[in-house]
């Protein structure tokens, strides 16, 4: 018999075993959410000052890499070594913040935090409204 092609499920089972892609910590204070706007499914969630994809839910498709203005999302083997927890963060707190759909406008602390370093601190773990 021949073997199943790699990405073939049956029913019941993972959807899934490929990697998702990571929000890291430039989003942090900045939320400028050009990221939603792209995304083809509903993976991404709101906190109170940053956003996270939910790893079940991301296709892979990358879209939107490119457009996130401060450089926060990386596919998760390509996540810098710094920001290595963002991978387990993301997958919390996307099961625990409301989904975003649409953009809005960005955190007033947008362009005050967009090209600060180390702001790790500043995380928030509340929800934020979605859309
Ligand atoms: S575009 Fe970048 S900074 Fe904006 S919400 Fe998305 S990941 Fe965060
Ligand atoms: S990689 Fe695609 S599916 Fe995943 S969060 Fe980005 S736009 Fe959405």
């Amino acid at each position: 018999m021949e073997a199943l092609p790699e990405r073939v499920f049956r029913r019941g089972e993972e959807r899934k075993p490929t990697m998702a892609f990571i929000v890291c910590e430039p989003c942090i204070k900045c939320k400028f959410t050009d990221c939603v706007d792209v995304c083809p499914v509903a993976c991404f969630h709101e906190g109170a000052n940053m956003l996270a994809i939910d790893p079940d839910e991301c296709i892979d498709c990358g879209v939107c890499v490119d457009e996130c203005p401060v450089t926060a999302i990386y596919p998760e083997d390509e996540v810098p070594e710094k920001w290595q927890k963002y991978i387990a963060l993301n997958a919390q707190y996307a099961k625990e913040w409301p989904v975003i759909e649409e953009g809005k406008d960005p955190l007033p602390t947008a362009d005050e935090y967009k090209d600060v370093e180390e702001k790790d601190g500043e995380f928030d773990p509340a929800p934020g409204e979605g859309n």
